[in-house]
C-alpha cells in the first residue's frame, strides 16, 4: 500500500501528462514563460486573490514573502510549534527570530490565545520587536483566521499564511491562500496539489508586493530589463514542464480529487471514531486532507503492527520546532505549549489520498480496530 498513491494518480492522468511533457521538450522553453503565466492566473482565480507568483518550491515562497516584509535581526515572528521546519527556518534565515506558539489540541493549528500570550511575553521582555505571524494550514485545514487576524491587527503584525499543506481547503467558503497579507503554497509531489519535482507559489492582493515578488524571484530584475538589477534577489522560478503538469493536475483536483479525498476521509471518520481520536474539522472549515492524522496511545506499537500488515504510516512531526537543534542558539520559546507536547507524542498519520482504494482503506480500518481490540 502507498502512503499517498502518486503512481495511481499518474495512471489516471497519464495520457494528458505524457503529451504535455513531450510538448514542453519540443517547444524548448523551459523556465517561466506562457505556461507559468497561465498557471499563475488559474491559481489566483481558484484561490480568489488578485496575484499569484510561481516559484521553485514552498520554502522559497515563504522566503520571498519574508523578504517582502523586510524582516531583520531583532524582529520576532510568531510560528506554530507544530509544523514543518521550513515555517520557522525561513524566519531565522532572514536573521529574525521565530517565536513558537501553541496549537489547539483538536485541530493542530495555531491557537490565537497562545499567540497573544507569546506576543505579550516578547513585549514584556523588551528585546525583540513583534513584526509578523505565520499561521500554518496544517494537514489540509486552514488555521482559524477569524481568531488570529484580530490578534495580528491588535499588535500591528503582518500575516504570512503558510498554505503549503492547505491548498484547496476553505474557511467560511474562502480558500486557503487568500488569508492574511501574503500567502504561500508548495507543489511538492505529496502535497494536496503536487507537481513532478519541486514547485511553489505566493499569493497576494497587493499590486506593489506583486511587482516586488516578480522582481526578487529573478535576481531583483527591473520590470523591462532582465539585466538591470534594482535590488538583491534570489533565483526561484517554476519550470514550464511543471506548470504544464500542474495545469492538468489542478483540473483533476478541482473536478474530482478534492471531493474524492473528502469521501475517503469520511469513511475513515465513520470507521475509526469509536477506536481512536479522529481529526476534527469544525463546521466552518473544509479540508483538503494533506494528511489524515489520528491521536492514539501506544503509537510506536501501532506503527509496527500496521507495518507488519503492509500499511505505511508517518509521524508528523517527531521533534517540536523549539526543540530542533538548529534553533538551539536562539531563544525561541517564551511560553508553555502543553497541547504541542501532548500531540507530538501521540499523533500518527495513515495512508490517504483521492486514489486510496476501498479495499486498502478497509484493511487500514480493520487493522487499527484489531490492534485496539475492537
Ligand atoms: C512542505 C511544507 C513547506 C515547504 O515546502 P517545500 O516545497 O518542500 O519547500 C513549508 N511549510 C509547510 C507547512 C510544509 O508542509
Amino acid at each position: 500500500m502507498e502512503f499517498r498513491d502518486l503512481k495511481k494518480q499518474y495512471q489516471v492522468l497519464k495520457k494528458d501528462i505524457d503529451s504535455v511533457v513531450i510538448d514542453a521538450m519540443t517547444n524548448a522553453n523551459f523556465i517561466l514563460g506562457n505556461d507559468v503565466k497561465e498557471l499563475e492566473k488559474e491559481l489566483a482565480d481558484y484561490v480568489g486573490v488578485k496575484h499569484c507568483v510561481a516559484c521553485a518550491n514552498g520554502t522559497d515562497a515563504l522566503t520571498l514573502a519574508a523578504m517582502s516584509l523586510d524582516l531583520k535581526p531583532g524582529d520576532a515572528v510568531f510560528v506554530p510549534d507544530f509544523t514543518f521546519f521550513a515555517s520557522g527556518e525561513i524566519v531565522a534565515f532572514e536573521g529574525a527570530t521565530p517565536v513558537f506558539v501553541d496549537v489547539y489540541k483538536d485541530t493542530y493549528n495555531m491557537s490565537a490565545e497562545s499567540l497573544e500570550e507569546a506576543i505579550k511575553a516578547v513585549i514584556n521582555e523588551g528585546k525583540l520587536k513583534p513584526k509578523a505571524v505565520i499561521p500554518v494550514d496544517l494537514f489540509g485545514m486552514t488555521a482559524d483566521y477569524e481568531k488570529i487576524i484580530p490578534v495580528a491587527k491588535k499588535y500591528n503584525l503582518k500575516v504570512i499564511e503558510d498554505a503549503a499543506q492547505g491548498f484547496g481547503g476553505t474557511l467560511n467558503g474562502k480558500r486557503a491562500g487568500s488569508f492574511g497579507d501574503i500567502a504561500c503554497t508548495s507543489f511538492f509531489p505529496a502535497k494536496p496539489l503536487g507537481c513532478y519535482g519541486d514547485g511553489g507559489a505566493v499569493f497576494t492582493n497587493d499590486d506593489n508586493v506583486y511587482d516586488y515578488l516578480i522582481s526578487v524571484r529573478m535576481h531583483g530584475r527591473s520590470k523591462d530589463d532582465v539585466y538591470n538589477n534594482l535590488r538583491i534577489g534570489i533565483n526561484s522560478r517554476l519550470d514550464a514542464i511543471q506548470a504544464k503538469i500542474l495545469k492538468i493536475k489542478l483540473k483533476a483536483f478541482k473536478e474530482t480529487e478534492l471531493e474524492l479525498v473528502n469521501k475517503v476521509a469520511k469513511v475513515y471518520d465513520d470507521g475509526l471514531k469509536d477506536v481512536v481520536t479522529t481529526p476534527v474539522i469544525p463546521e466552518k472549515f473544509y479540508s483538503s486532507w494533506a494528511q489524515y492524522t489520528i491521536v492514539v496511545e501506544n503509537r510506536e506499537d501501532l506503527a509496527t503492527y500496521l507495518k507488519e500488515n503492509g500499511i505505511p504510516t508517518k509521524v508528523y512531526y517527531g521533534i517540536p520546532m523549539h526543540k530542533q537543534k538548529a534553533f538551539e542558539r536562539i531563544r525561541t520559546k517564551y511560553i508553555d505549549m502543553p497541547n504541542n507536547d501532548f500531540l507530538h507524542e501521540r499523533d500518527i498519520s495513515i495512508p490517504i489520498g483521492p486514489y486510496l482504494s476501498t479495499d486498502d482503506q478497509n484493511k487500514v480500518i480493520s487493522c487499527i480496530k484489531k490492534f485496539y481490540g475492537k
